[in-house]
């Protein structure tokens, strides 16, 4: 398996590289991932039914607690950190296509790329929408009103059911912003996977989209994921350690 000074090779000499990211890149600054041994899922199985549809537009409990989890969230707390920054590096030394996340923190908006190098594909948890009107804005205002008493605020102008603007399971990606990252992915000439486990379709399909368009793959994960055996090289040191040696 090849080592990070020939990873660091490799990035040297790419000019477009896309960096799709998962919950891994953001456990150092203290948000949780939803797999790894620590994650939300791992530590409590309930936890799954907030971030499911279905459940969120039925049961009025599931929309409580996920309020309560919205105002507790630590990415309200949480701070870039240094794989967020690496990726900052890369842009700005005009090598990088484009990040591709499936986070919803805004952490690397947060970190400093251009916005329009950062895809959402999951959405944000920074803003919310109503699921009957489409209104959309930023999230504290309503976090203001849970806070004030309101644990599942109606939507202002229709009276319908509120959420974060993030794509739960059960609800679809948005046709403009999948399609972003295909093209992206499709282009790339070095695709650099961190911290996701590479579970969820369709982003995960980016994966082999851009090997068999000739980009290079390097995952960046400390738990095997099922695409792995299609990666030139496969890195499982911790990311904040990881990717400043190997984008520096
Ligand atoms: P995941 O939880 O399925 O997988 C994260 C992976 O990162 C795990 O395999 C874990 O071993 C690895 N990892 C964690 N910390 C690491 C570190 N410091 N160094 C190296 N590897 C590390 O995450 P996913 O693939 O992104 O899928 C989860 C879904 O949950 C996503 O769709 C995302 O929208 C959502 N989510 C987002 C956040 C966030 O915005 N920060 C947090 C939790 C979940």
């Amino acid at each position: 398996m090849p080592d990070i000074r020939l990873v660091r090779q490799w990035i040297a000499t790419s000019s477009r590289v896309v960096a799709l990211t998962g919950a891994g890149i953001s456990t150092e600054s203290g948000i949780p991932d939803f797999r790894g041994p620590q994650g939300v899922w791992t530590t409590n199985p309930k936890a799954e039914r907030l971030s499911n549809i279905h459940s969120y537009m039925s049961d009025p409990e599931v929309r409580r607690l996920a309020w309560q989890s919205r105002l507790d969230h630590p990415a309200w707390r949480a701070a870039p950190n240094a794989g967020h920054r690496a990726l900052v590096a890369l842009e700005r030394r005009g090598m990088l296509l484009a990040v591709v996340t499936q986070n919803i923190d805004g952490l690397h908006q947060q970190a400093g790329h251009a916005p329009d190098k950062v895809i959402e594909v999951h959405g944000t948890m920074r803003d919310v929408m109503c699921m009957a009107c489409a209104w959309r804005g930023p999230m504290e205002p309503t976090l203001d009103r849970v806070r004030a008493g309101e644990d599942d605020p109606p939507c202002k102008r229709c009276g319908g059911i509120l959420k974060s603007a993030t794509i739960s399971f059960g609800q679809s990606l948005e046709p403009d912003v999948i399609n972003r990252a295909l093209r992206a992915a499709g282009r790339a000439d070095l695709l650099l996977a961190v911290g996701t486990s590479l579970q969820v379709y369709p982003v995960a399909g980016l994966v082999p989209l851009a090997k068999a368009a000739g980009a290079r793959v390097v995952i960046v994960n400390a738990e095997p994921t099922p695409i792995d055996e299609l990666a030139d090289a496969v890195l499982r040191e911790p990311i904040g350690e990881v990717l400043p040696a190997i984008v520096m």
